[in-house]
């Protein structure tokens, strides 16, 4: 990895950045910690913390006194912990049997999405001679990872004899939380409400019930149980445009470059691998040292606009692995000049679902999309 290798003052030589403004983070959990009335907040910090940078986010977080976080993989918490994270880290994703030793000798939150699961971890403690702290996983409708809603019940009596693991918490997650239509995620409500009815004849106390991601935060205004799960929200981004109004976060997150080549095209002349793209008139193209190898997606090759000099410009010509070109038409731009491709300048802003709708894809593959090649910068 080139950052790693870079020594600080070196990550300025690549024009290409990402600035991340820590304050927004810090002003975004305040909004969701209020919308989560006095609720706990985990903080999501998988895939690079959404492509913000996983140490960084993670130590600001917990200075600010994060209750818990969560993560997809072993690998992302065994980070987390060897760079001296202490808050309480949930890995949300599924489990093989022989990570379970590691998941209880870093201290991280194990999830049991099965019975057969939870008894490998019972298990592997009583070895280590260790306790583990586990999470339930019941799947109220999203077929990925869980215990059926319907069949929970053996989980919850499987869970009620284990005497080397801490039955922690209880959770699900939903399908549709970002849609219109709250149907489904109502069904899920409802479903998740029968398993907990189940709890107290089995005389478990499970002190952490929480199903609500950024979307199911949004939409649902009672019952968030013990605590919200809070990823794309965090890092300032709506999970969808119609629930913009709910409360106010603002993106953490703006991606920038510099021109590095200023030319005029001829008309005739085709721009970009594949030639799918020319002018018929005789314009002013410039290059940017960016590209898909970086996460700047190729499907957004002839829509993605950029800002430079506070006006927005149109890609043309195929979007290369490092670099790609801009129509500046005749609108002055010089190498060296700053280009945003992702944030706000002078009044114009490009958003990270712009460039969703550009690429046909969601928010949160923009971002985690974002290659570890790119510097991350803080402010
Ligand atoms: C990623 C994830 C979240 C966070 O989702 P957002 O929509 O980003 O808030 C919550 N819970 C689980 C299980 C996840 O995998």
């Amino acid at each position: 990895m080139i950052n790693e290798k870079l020594a600080d003052e070196d990550v300025t030589l690549r024009p290409t950045v990402v600035e991340v403004d820590l304050s927004r983070i810090s002003a975004n959990l305040a909004a969701i910690r209020s919308r989560a009335k006095g609720k706990k907040v985990m903080c999501i910090l998988k895939a690079n913390a959404y492509g913000h940078g996983l140490i960084k986010i993670a130590q600001h977080l917990e200075s600010l006194g994060a209750d818990y976080f969560g993560v997809a993989y072993l690998e992302e918490g065994i980070m987390l912990r060897r760079d001296g994270i202490t808050t309480p880290i949930l890995v949300m994703g599924g489990i093989i049997g022989n990570q379970i030793p590691h998941f209880i000798e870093y201290d991280l939150t194990i999830t049991a999405s099965s019975v057969d699961k939870l008894q490998q971890i019972e298990a592997t403690a009583q070895e280590m001679n260790k306790k583990a702290r586990v999470h339930l996983k019941i799947d109220t409708g999203m077929e990925r990872i869980g215990m059926h809603y319907y069949s929970a019940e053996r989980l919850i009596e499987a869970a009620s004899i284990v005497s080397d693991v801490q039955i922690e918490g209880i959770f699900s997650h939903f399908a549709n939380a970002d849609e219109v239509d709250q149907s489904y995620t109502e069904m899920q409500m409802k479903r998740f409400k029968k398993v907990l009815q189940l709890l107290p004849k089995y005389n478990l106390d499970i002190p952490l019930i929480h199903i609500a991601n950024s979307g199911g935060l949004l939409q649902i205004s009672s019952e968030q149980y013990s605590m919200v799960r809070a990823g794309l929200l965090l890092y300032g981004v709506y999970p969808a445009a119609h629930l913009r109004k709910k409360i106010e976060v603002k993106p953490a997150l703006s991606w920038k470059t510099r021109v590095v080549f200023f030319k005029v095209v001829k008309p005739g002349h085709p721009v970009s691998y594949g030639s799918t793209w020319q002018s018929d008139e005789m314009i002013r193209v410039v290059t940017l040292p960016v590209g898909y190898g970086d996460g700047y997606m190729r499907s957004m090759s002839n829509k993605a606009m950029v800002i430079i000099n506070g006006q927005k410009y149109h890609n043309v010509g195929n979007i290369c692995m490092d670099q790609l070109m801009i129509n500046i038409k005749w609108g002055t731009a010089y190498n060296g000049d700053a280009v945003i491709l992702i944030g706000e300048q002078a009044g114009n802003m490009i958003s990270v679902e712009d460039l969703a709708e550009w690429a046909g894809t969601i928010p949160y593959e923009i971002l985690t999309n974002i290659n570890t090649r790119v510097p991350r910068v803080y402010k």
